[in-house]
């Protein structure tokens, strides 16, 4: 019996898992290791955030699709891998051994040398350690704590987080009086999306009278404030984190061949490119020629490849190479239900296009309810 652990409840290892439950693999265990029992689709996030979805219809029970398959499940943290000896170690102070391993943990918000990020930013990711901060935040703004609030990261996330929770606070009392900033060291909002989309943004974000602080990199985030590398010390009662995705730290140390951001490199079979038992996808991971942003589309497309890679290794048949989408469909909301879509050159908007998206989005998480 061979025995595969799938680290991390990405968005690649909810669509394995559930391929496994229709048809399991013969001859193998397969483990997950995971530090929750359910697993956040970032897509829906900013729609729960402006109270549009119960936290409930936001999450992927892992755990129930790893009974489904008849696999067991490990609640904790891949802390470190060592990949001569095929064993993973874990946050609470175990290890465990794998013939085949393959690994879909995400990302984090990067913080470059900005200090006091961690101290005092609340990080969009994790996304379950985020919501607690939410939670708190919304109360401190229910009693009145909350003048100005600071979004850091000018892409799709730190804007549709930004709008979202805007649009909640507007409901709480003296909501209306709280000022808004995002600061971005881009020169411009969007910066990865069509020219088409950033104007209507620009123009969401000045029509609502958002202050938006272009190319003003952070140097540092206090209790009370932040300070941009250009001087500018800009008060806020909260700081969220939402800049470009960053590995975790411990694959520095694994022997696992890296690009040069630190993401496992892999090969167009979603194998690392040094160590042939050992599987990456989702942000995590950066293919090896064919580089795609770290976004949700790109994660849940690599599903079913790795899905039928995983098995082919564990039976001992050939693997299939895989080719990612060159583009894929960008949808970013403004934080009521209102949409705007893209994809190329081409951009459609409206409510309609909130609706398609929210249909989008629920037909995807019903293919992972028991
Ligand atoms: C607010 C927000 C909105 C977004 N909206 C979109 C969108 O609309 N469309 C889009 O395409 N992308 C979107 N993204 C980007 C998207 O979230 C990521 O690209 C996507 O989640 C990556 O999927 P993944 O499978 O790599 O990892 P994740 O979805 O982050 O899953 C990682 C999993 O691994 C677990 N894990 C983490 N560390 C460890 C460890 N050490 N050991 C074991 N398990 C671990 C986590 O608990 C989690 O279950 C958004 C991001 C944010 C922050």
């Amino acid at each position: 019996v061979k025995r595969l652990v799938l680290a991390g409840g990405g968005h690649a290892h909810v669509e394995v898992l559930r391929r496994f439950a229709l048809s399991r693999p013969a001859g193998a265990e397969v483990v997950v290791v995971t530090p929750e029992h359910e697993s956040p689709y970032s897509g829906m996030l900013p729609g729960h955030l402006s109270g549009f979805y119960a936290r409930d219809e936001i999450f992927i029970d892992v755990a129930g699709l790893a009974a489904r398959c008849g696999a067991r499940f490990v609640a904790a943290r891949v802390a470190g891998i060592d990949a001569s000896a095929r064993t993973v170690a874990l946050d609470d102070g175990t290890r465990l051994g794998y013939d085949i391993l393959s690994l879909d943990i995400g990302s984090t918000p990067a913080t470059g040398r900005a200090r006091g990020v961690a101290e005092h930013a609340l990080a969009l990711k994790p996304i379950p350690l985020f919501l607690q901060g939410w939670q708190r935040l919304l109360l401190r703004a229910e009693r009145g704590g909350m003048r100005r609030v600071a979004m850091v990261g000018g892409g799709a996330a730190g804007v549709e987080v930004l709008l979202s929770i805007r649009h909640r606070l507007l409901q709480a009392p003296g909501g209306d009086a709280i000022q808004w900033h995002l600061v971005t060291d881009a020169a411009e909002l969007l910066p990865a999306h069509p020219p088409r989309v950033r104007r209507v943004f620009e123009s969401v974000f000045a029509e609502r009278g958002i202050i938006v602080h272009r190319s003003a990199p952070v140097a540092s985030v206090q209790a009370d404030a932040l300070v941009t590398a250009g001087g500018l010390s800009l008060p806020a009662d909260a700081t969220l984190w939402a800049t470009g995705a960053s590995p975790p730290a411990f694959l520095r140390s694994t022997g696992l061949a890296l690009d040069a951001a630190g993401f496992v490199e892999i090969d167009a079979t979603l194998r690392s490119t040094s160590h042939p038992e050992v599987f990456a996808a989702g942000d995590v991971a950066t293919m090896r020629g064919e580089p795609r942003p770290k976004s949700g589309v790109f994660a849940v497309r690599q599903g079913p490849p790795l899905a039928g890679n995983l098995a082919a290794a564990l039976a001992g048949a050939p693997l299939v190479p895989y080719r990612p989408q060159r583009e894929a469909l960008a949808l970013v909301t403004t934080g009521e239900r209102y949409a705007v879509a893209s994809r190329g050159r081409m951009m459609v908007r409206g409510a309609w296009v909130w609706r398609w998206k929210d249909w989008i989005d629920r037909r995807f998480m019903a293919r992972y309810r028991g």
